[in-house]
């Protein structure tokens, strides 16, 4: 059963508009009445939120009554978060790339114990006020679109084949976001109504367009931005040229990898066996882990090769285990045989 949530030791904030005296007649506004009041939940706690409408006391100004802006944009109308949590977890999700298990810990620690299906809703609202947040966000640049006009770069991305597809558009030298629309064809006309005319209708000039090779999207530009000048995307031509690089080095990454994996088990397996106390032992396990955490790395088409990253992890680690072999710490002075026995097939791992 759900239980009722414990009001009592929550602090109590007061908000008051900023105006002291009325703007008509100049005489000091009084507190007329309590607007709204709620318990709403920020990430430096829940607090119970009042907010006073003040008013003139004469009777030809009193139809207005002042309430405190700053308590307004604590949360969407309505809610009970503040702006402040939706705009952390959204963060969190979008920019850290956090999973929902993740953030409810994060949460927790911070004493907000928010339920999973509820982060699920905030990042829910945390987009729409994303996308409600875009027009504004143009709006800003618009001095600079006046004068430079525009380059944008039209792409769209299939998730799942057979699926609807992602299109969006960017101006290239802002690095912004001027349209994203779900599409559930890739057709010229489609690309071209849903996203090129609205962009066109910003009304700035549009001096370029960049895009992959795609036909229905250069179909698109001809239709809506005849006299366009339209190149096609450095970093997907790079990609594509890159392709079969890439592919071989992640072939030959796998193979490291499943070589690694099988050697690395039995051994962080003894380890964990082994005493927890034991300097010897927690150095080796940072060896261990900074083995698994090499064997994670992933690569980006065309310039970040995995396989390659790896091999220079390896060499260095390596490194650092001739060092200590060296110095006599880890290999040499061991208290027992199974701690040597540990040494060596790392070194070994690595090493061969
Ligand atoms: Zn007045």
């Amino acid at each position: 059963m759900r239980k009722a949530k414990d009001n009592e030791n929550v602090p109590k904030l007061y908000y008051r508009p900023n105006e002291k005296t009325c703007p008509s007649c100049g005489r000091p506004l009084y507190r007329r009445c309590a607007l709204w009041h709620k318990y709403l939940v920020t990430l430096e706690g829940r607090v119970h939120i009042f907010s006073f409408g003040y008013s003139c006391r004469r009777r030809r100004c009193s139809r207005v009554i002042y309430r405190s802006r700053e308590a307004e944009e604590l949360s969407p109308k309505g809610y009970s978060f503040g702006f402040d949590v939706i705009t952390q977890i959204g963060w969190w999700r979008f920019w850290d790339h956090r999973t929902l298990d993740e953030i409810a810990t994060l949460l927790q620690s911070q004493h907000l114990p928010i339920s999973r299906r509820q982060i699920l809703y905030l990042i829910g609202d945390f987009l729409a006020l994303l996308r409600a947040a875009q027009p504004a966000k143009i709006e800003t640049q618009r001095a600079y679109f006046k004068r430079h006009g525009m380059v944008i770069s039209v792409d769209g991305m299939e998730p799942e084949q057979g699926n609807e597809m992602l299109f969006v558009v960017r101006e290239a030298n802002l690095d912004l976001t001027l349209m994203a629309e779900t599409l559930y064809s890739s057709r010229a006309d489609l690309i071209s109504r849903h996203l090129l005319e609205p962009v066109k209708a910003l009304g700035f000039r549009i001096r370029a367009v960049i895009s992959d090779a795609d036909p229905n999207i250069r179909r698109a530009v001809e239709t809506s931005l005849p006299d366009c000048p339209h190149q096609a995307c450095q970093v997907h031509c790079l990609c594509e040229a890159g392709a079969p690089i890439f592919e071989a080095d992640r072939a030959m990454k796998t193979d490291m990898r499943r070589d690694l994996r099988a050697k690395l088990r039995p051994i962080s397996r003894e380890l964990s066996q082994a005493s927890q106390d034991d300097l010897q032992t927690a150095v080796l396990m940072d060896y261990c882990e900074a083995l698994r955490d090499a064997l994670r790395a992933d690569g980006i088409s065309p310039f970040k090769l995995a396989g390659l990253k790896l091999h220079d992890e390896l060499q260095r680690l390596e490194q650092s285990l001739r060092r200590c072999h060296k110095k006599k710490n880890i290999v040499s002075y061991l208290p027992c045989w199974n701690l040597r026995s540990f040494a060596i097939s790392t070194w070994n791992l690595i090493c061969n």
